[in-house]
Formats: C-alpha cells, structure tokens, sequence
C-alpha cells in the first residue's frame, strides 16, 4: 500500500488521542504512518491544513528555529507563546517607570499584541466560532487557525514596538546591548 493514500475521516472514527476538538465534525486527517506521509498532508485539504499554513506564516518571520511541528504533535505549549513579550514588558515598566514607558516605550504597542494574543487564545480555549456552528469550520476559520493568525499579528505588533524602542535608545545614545533589548 501506498503510504499516501489516505481520505479524510470524521470526528467520530478518529483515535482518542487525535480527537482535539468535538466541534469539528468532519474533514479530519487519519494517523499519519511515517514523517514522510506528515509531510505530504499538509498540501492536503483537511482540518489541519489551515493550522499548520498559519503556524509556518508565524515561524517563517523568523523567530528562531524552534523546529517546525508541522501539526502531528500535541500543541498544549502553544498558549505560553504568549506570554513571552509580557515579561520584558513588565520588567522594562518597573525598571524605568510607568511614564516613560508610556511615552517612549511604546508600550500601547506592547498592549495590543498582549491583547491580541490574549483574545487569540481564549477564542482557541472556547472553540469560538465553531462552538457555535458544528461542522461549518472544520477546514476553515476554526479557533486554532484563528488563534494563529492572531499570534502571527502579535508578533507583528511586538516587532513594530521594538523596532521603535530601539529607534530611540540609539538616539539617545543609549547601547543596544543584547541584555538591554526587550
Ligand atoms: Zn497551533
């Protein structure tokens, strides 16, 4: 048998440990047999199709190689993403006051990407939208394509935040030592 051959398969056939989401009722891929047939599905159409194009999206702006996972591992690290610019934040508001911060630490930008990351994640967490519409948005607009897209903004907003910091920092003359970036 060819390894790649294979159909989609509905939400209730699919193993125990593949069923992630009970409001994605068809349009699932089966276990995947080797790395090899992983790969080749994601030029597939099915429910992943959308999670793993989006996440590549997000890694591809180049944060690091954490290694893609290509949608054939568990994701339950996913939502700490977030939280990885709120600490510099945090640390930069208490170290040079909420002021400057305000004002020249472009901290609204670092507000509406923890927020977009925020508001990502609980619609991921409650299965928002398809909750609502069982069966509409297996292969599309489902939470966790939602949810990416939503971090994928964040980071853009994170970056824009920086990249302005920084602007400042070196006309001040202040360094841009690695232990001094956000
Ligand atoms: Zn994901």
């Amino acid at each position: 048998v060819w390894e790649g051959r294979w159909r989609v398969i509905p939400h209730d056939v699919l193993p125990d440990w593949l069923k992630d989401n009970d409001f994605l009722l068809h349009g699932h891929r089966p276990p995947m047999p080797s790395f090899r047939a992983c790969f080749r599905s994601i030029f597939r159409i099915h429910t992943e199709t959308g999670n793993i194009w989006t996440h590549l999206l997000g890694e591809g702006r180049g944060r690091g190689s954490r290694g893609s996972r290509v949608g054939c591992v568990p994701r339950a690290e996913e939502p700490c993403r977030g939280l990885s610019g709120i600490i510099p934040t945090l640390h930069y508001v208490i170290s040079e006051g909420f002021l400057k911060a305000a004002t020249i630490g472009q901290i609204g930008w670092l507000m509406l990407m923890a927020s977009l990351y925020i508001t990502g994640a609980a619609l991921y967490a409650a299965r928002i939208p398809e909750r609502f519409f069982p069966g509409k948005c297996d292969i599309w607009f489902h939470s966790h394509q939602l949810f990416h897209i939503f971090v994928v903004a964040g980071a853009f907003v994170h970056f824009h935040g920086v990249s302005n910091l920084q602007e400042f920092r070196f006309m001040v003359g202040g360094g841009c030592s690695e232990e001094d970036a956000l």
